[in-house]
Protein backbone atom coordinates (compact mmCIF):
# COMPACT_ATOMS: atom_id res chain seq x y z
CA UNK A 1 0.00 0.00 0.00
CA UNK A 2 1.44 3.51 -1.05
CA UNK A 3 1.68 5.07 2.70
CA UNK A 4 -0.47 8.45 3.04
CA UNK A 5 0.52 11.42 4.34
CA UNK A 6 -0.56 14.83 5.96
CA UNK A 7 1.65 17.91 4.41
CA UNK A 8 1.66 21.59 3.83
CA UNK A 9 3.13 23.52 1.36
CA UNK A 10 4.46 27.07 2.25
CA UNK A 11 5.82 29.24 -0.31
CA UNK A 12 4.99 32.81 -2.23
CA UNK A 13 2.49 33.44 -4.85
CA UNK A 14 4.15 31.72 -8.31
CA UNK A 15 6.78 29.54 -6.20
CA UNK A 16 4.82 26.67 -8.08
CA UNK A 17 2.85 25.54 -5.14
CA UNK A 18 -0.26 24.38 -7.30
CA UNK A 19 1.69 22.54 -9.85
CA UNK A 20 3.66 20.58 -7.15
CA UNK A 21 0.79 19.85 -5.07
CA UNK A 22 -1.10 18.17 -8.09
CA UNK A 23 2.06 16.22 -8.70
CA UNK A 24 2.27 15.49 -4.77
CA UNK A 25 -1.11 14.24 -4.13
CA UNK A 26 -1.03 11.42 -7.28
CA UNK A 27 2.28 10.45 -5.23
CA UNK A 28 0.73 9.99 -2.35
CA UNK A 29 -2.68 9.80 -3.18
CA UNK A 30 -3.93 12.22 -1.09
CA UNK A 31 -6.45 14.90 -1.49
CA UNK A 32 -5.11 18.34 -2.62
CA UNK A 33 -6.57 20.99 -0.53
CA UNK A 34 -6.03 24.32 -2.01
CA UNK A 35 -8.02 27.35 -0.08
CA UNK A 36 -7.75 29.08 -3.47
CA UNK A 37 -9.18 26.53 -5.35
CA UNK A 38 -12.00 26.15 -2.70
CA UNK A 39 -12.57 30.31 -3.01
CA UNK A 40 -12.82 30.05 -6.66
CA UNK A 41 -15.17 27.44 -6.96
CA UNK A 42 -17.12 29.65 -4.45
CA UNK A 43 -16.94 32.57 -6.51
CA UNK A 44 -18.09 30.73 -9.29
CA UNK A 45 -21.42 29.15 -7.87
CA UNK A 46 -22.11 32.01 -6.61
CA UNK A 47 -22.36 31.16 -2.75
CA UNK A 48 -22.80 34.00 0.13
CA UNK A 49 -18.48 32.84 0.73
CA UNK A 50 -17.85 33.47 -2.76
CA UNK A 51 -19.38 36.70 -3.31
CA UNK A 52 -17.70 37.96 0.46
CA UNK A 53 -14.42 36.33 -0.79
CA UNK A 54 -13.79 38.06 -4.76
CA UNK A 55 -14.54 41.75 -3.66
CA UNK A 56 -11.51 40.56 -1.13
CA UNK A 57 -9.65 37.84 -3.82
CA UNK A 58 -9.94 40.57 -6.79
CA UNK A 59 -8.02 43.06 -4.17
CA UNK A 60 -5.01 40.87 -3.14
CA UNK A 61 -6.27 40.77 0.77
CA UNK A 62 -6.97 37.90 2.94
CA UNK A 63 -10.19 36.32 3.75
CA UNK A 64 -10.52 36.14 7.51
CA UNK A 65 -9.21 33.80 9.67
CA UNK A 66 -12.16 32.35 11.63
CA UNK A 67 -13.96 31.57 7.96
CA UNK A 68 -10.85 29.89 6.84
CA UNK A 69 -10.14 27.63 10.01
CA UNK A 70 -13.93 26.59 9.66
CA UNK A 71 -13.84 25.88 5.94
CA UNK A 72 -10.51 23.78 6.08
CA UNK A 73 -11.70 22.01 9.13
CA UNK A 74 -15.30 20.87 7.33
CA UNK A 75 -12.92 19.43 4.64
CA UNK A 76 -10.15 17.55 6.98
CA UNK A 77 -13.07 16.03 8.65
CA UNK A 78 -13.91 14.20 5.24
CA UNK A 79 -13.33 10.66 5.17
CA UNK A 80 -9.99 10.81 2.51
CA UNK A 81 -8.60 12.92 4.22
CA UNK A 82 -9.01 11.24 7.74
CA UNK A 83 -8.06 7.83 5.70
CA UNK A 84 -5.20 8.89 3.72
CA UNK A 85 -4.06 11.94 4.70
CA UNK A 86 -3.90 15.78 2.34
CA UNK A 87 -1.69 18.07 1.10
CA UNK A 88 -2.41 21.91 1.71
CA UNK A 89 -2.16 24.39 -0.33
CA UNK A 90 -2.66 28.22 0.34
CA UNK A 91 -3.49 27.29 4.43
CA UNK A 92 -2.43 28.35 7.30
CA UNK A 93 -1.23 31.94 5.77
CA UNK A 94 -1.36 33.75 9.24
CA UNK A 95 -0.41 32.45 12.50
CA UNK A 96 -4.05 32.36 13.34
CA UNK A 97 -4.66 30.11 10.76
CA UNK A 98 -1.67 27.74 12.04
CA UNK A 99 -2.98 27.56 15.68
CA UNK A 100 -6.59 26.99 14.34
CA UNK A 101 -5.08 23.97 12.28
CA UNK A 102 -3.02 23.07 15.26
CA UNK A 103 -6.56 22.55 16.99
CA UNK A 104 -7.58 20.88 14.18
CA UNK A 105 -4.98 17.87 13.75
CA UNK A 106 -4.43 17.23 17.12
CA UNK A 107 -5.38 13.95 17.03
CA UNK A 108 -3.48 13.46 13.45
CA UNK A 109 -0.62 15.73 13.12
CA UNK A 110 0.88 16.95 10.12
CA UNK A 111 3.93 14.87 8.66
CA UNK A 112 5.97 17.78 7.24
CA UNK A 113 5.59 21.23 6.26
CA UNK A 114 7.47 22.13 2.97
CA UNK A 115 8.84 25.65 2.14
CA UNK A 116 9.57 25.75 -1.57
CA UNK A 117 11.41 28.98 -1.35
CA UNK A 118 11.40 31.06 -4.71
CA UNK A 119 13.23 34.61 -4.55
CA UNK A 120 10.37 37.38 -4.81
CA UNK A 121 12.00 38.73 -7.99
CA UNK A 122 11.85 35.41 -9.73
CA UNK A 123 7.90 34.85 -8.59
CA UNK A 124 6.89 37.86 -10.00
CA UNK A 125 8.30 37.22 -13.51
CA UNK A 126 6.58 33.90 -13.56
CA UNK A 127 3.04 35.69 -12.24
CA UNK A 128 3.05 37.80 -14.98
CA UNK A 129 3.08 34.53 -17.35
CA UNK A 130 0.63 32.57 -15.53
CA UNK A 131 -2.22 31.17 -17.07
CA UNK A 132 -4.86 29.56 -15.58
CA UNK A 133 -7.62 27.10 -16.43
CA UNK A 134 -10.83 28.27 -14.84
CA UNK A 135 -12.58 25.50 -14.57
CA UNK A 136 -10.19 22.75 -13.44
CA UNK A 137 -7.32 25.42 -12.15
CA UNK A 138 -4.35 23.61 -14.70
CA UNK A 139 -1.71 26.33 -15.00
CA UNK A 140 -0.17 26.85 -18.22
CA UNK A 141 2.82 29.77 -18.51
CA UNK A 142 1.99 32.19 -21.96
CA UNK A 143 5.17 32.86 -24.39
CA UNK A 144 5.31 33.91 -27.66
CA UNK A 145 2.50 34.03 -29.67
CA UNK A 146 -0.77 32.57 -27.25
CA UNK A 147 -3.71 30.63 -28.17
CA UNK A 148 -6.60 32.83 -28.59
CA UNK A 149 -8.91 31.42 -27.33
CA UNK A 150 -6.76 28.88 -25.33
CA UNK A 151 -8.97 25.70 -24.66
CA UNK A 152 -7.38 23.94 -21.40
CA UNK A 153 -6.05 20.38 -22.43
CA UNK A 154 -7.46 18.87 -19.27
CA UNK A 155 -10.63 19.67 -19.12
CA UNK A 156 -11.28 22.32 -22.35
CA UNK A 157 -12.31 24.99 -20.53
CA UNK A 158 -11.37 28.73 -21.41
CA UNK A 159 -7.60 29.37 -20.16
CA UNK A 160 -7.31 32.88 -18.66
CA UNK A 161 -4.77 35.15 -16.37
CA UNK A 162 -6.66 34.97 -13.05
CA UNK A 163 -8.37 38.41 -11.86
CA UNK A 164 -5.74 38.56 -8.93
CA UNK A 165 -2.79 38.43 -11.18
CA UNK A 166 -3.03 42.38 -12.15
CA UNK A 167 0.41 43.89 -11.19
CA UNK A 168 -1.02 45.75 -7.91
CA UNK A 169 -2.63 42.63 -6.76
CA UNK A 170 0.00 40.31 -6.64
CA UNK A 171 2.78 43.43 -5.17
CA UNK A 172 -0.27 43.45 -2.56
CA UNK A 173 0.15 39.52 -2.00
CA UNK A 174 3.45 39.09 -1.93
CA UNK A 175 3.82 42.17 0.81
CA UNK A 176 0.94 40.02 2.68
CA UNK A 177 3.06 37.01 2.21
CA UNK A 178 6.41 38.76 3.81
CA UNK A 179 3.96 40.26 6.56
CA UNK A 180 1.68 37.24 7.92
CA UNK A 181 3.13 33.77 6.33
CA UNK A 182 6.28 34.39 6.20
CA UNK A 183 6.31 34.11 10.20
CA UNK A 184 5.22 30.65 9.71
CA UNK A 185 8.25 29.32 8.69
CA UNK A 186 9.73 30.08 12.28
CA UNK A 187 6.62 28.71 13.79
CA UNK A 188 7.07 25.38 12.23
CA UNK A 189 10.91 25.41 12.37
CA UNK A 190 10.36 25.74 16.28
CA UNK A 191 7.85 22.99 16.19
CA UNK A 192 10.72 20.86 13.74
CA UNK A 193 8.22 20.37 11.45
CA UNK A 194 9.77 22.75 8.48
CA UNK A 195 11.69 21.39 5.46
CA UNK A 196 13.25 24.61 3.30
CA UNK A 197 13.35 23.05 -0.65
CA UNK A 198 14.96 25.21 -2.81
CA UNK A 199 12.24 26.00 -5.49
CA UNK A 200 14.78 27.37 -8.10
CA UNK A 201 14.91 24.20 -10.59
CA UNK A 202 13.19 22.22 -13.18
CA UNK A 203 9.48 21.07 -12.25
CA UNK A 204 10.65 17.62 -12.22
CA UNK A 205 13.90 18.25 -10.05
CA UNK A 206 11.57 20.26 -7.49
CA UNK A 207 9.24 17.47 -7.73
CA UNK A 208 12.61 14.93 -6.73
CA UNK A 209 13.21 17.47 -4.08
CA UNK A 210 10.20 17.36 -2.20
CA UNK A 211 9.38 13.60 -1.84
CA UNK A 212 12.61 13.18 -0.88
CA UNK A 213 12.27 15.90 1.63
CA UNK A 214 8.90 13.85 2.80
CA UNK A 215 10.61 10.42 2.98
CA UNK A 216 13.37 11.93 4.60
CA UNK A 217 10.84 13.25 7.65
CA UNK A 218 9.33 9.87 7.43
CA UNK A 219 12.36 7.97 7.79
CA UNK A 220 13.62 9.62 10.21
CA UNK A 221 10.65 10.86 12.41
CA UNK A 222 8.58 8.18 12.42
CA UNK A 223 6.88 8.83 16.04
CA UNK A 224 8.15 12.08 17.25
CA UNK A 225 8.51 15.57 15.74
CA UNK A 226 10.58 16.85 18.29
CA UNK A 227 13.68 17.28 15.93
CA UNK A 228 14.46 20.46 14.64
CA UNK A 229 15.36 19.87 10.71
CA UNK A 230 15.95 22.13 8.04
CA UNK A 231 17.41 21.51 4.69
CA UNK A 232 17.96 23.19 1.50
CA UNK A 233 18.27 21.37 -1.48
CA UNK A 234 17.83 17.68 -0.29
CA UNK A 235 20.05 15.47 -2.42
P1 LIG B 1 -1.99 32.95 -4.40
O1 LIG B 1 -1.13 32.05 -3.55
O2 LIG B 1 -1.38 33.23 -5.75
O3 LIG B 1 -2.41 34.21 -3.70
P2 LIG B 1 -4.32 31.23 -4.01
O4 LIG B 1 -5.03 30.51 -5.08
O5 LIG B 1 -3.64 30.40 -2.95
O6 LIG B 1 -3.29 32.16 -4.77
O7 LIG B 1 -5.31 32.24 -3.26
C1 LIG B 1 -6.02 33.21 -3.96
C2 LIG B 1 -6.67 34.18 -2.99
O8 LIG B 1 -7.61 33.48 -2.16
C3 LIG B 1 -5.72 34.85 -1.99
O9 LIG B 1 -5.09 36.00 -2.54
C4 LIG B 1 -6.67 35.19 -0.85
O10 LIG B 1 -7.45 36.33 -1.15
C5 LIG B 1 -7.61 33.99 -0.83
N1 LIG B 1 -7.11 32.94 0.08
C6 LIG B 1 -6.67 31.69 -0.28
N2 LIG B 1 -6.29 30.99 0.81
C7 LIG B 1 -6.46 31.82 1.87
C8 LIG B 1 -6.23 31.69 3.28
N3 LIG B 1 -5.71 30.58 3.81
N4 LIG B 1 -6.54 32.75 4.06
C9 LIG B 1 -7.05 33.88 3.57
N5 LIG B 1 -7.30 34.08 2.26
C10 LIG B 1 -7.01 33.06 1.41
Amino acid sequence: MIPGARLILLGRQGAGKGTQCVRLSRHFVVPHISTGDMLRAAVREGTPLGTMAKEVMDAGGLVGDEIMVGIVAERLAKPDAVGRGYILDGFPRTVPQANGLDDITADRPIDAVLDLDVPRELVLQRISARRVCRDCGTNYVAGGVDKEPWICDVCGGDVTQRDDDTPEAVSRRLDLYEEQTAPLIEYYERQGRLIVVDGVASTDEVFRRLTAAVSYTHLTLPTSYSVEISVVAVP
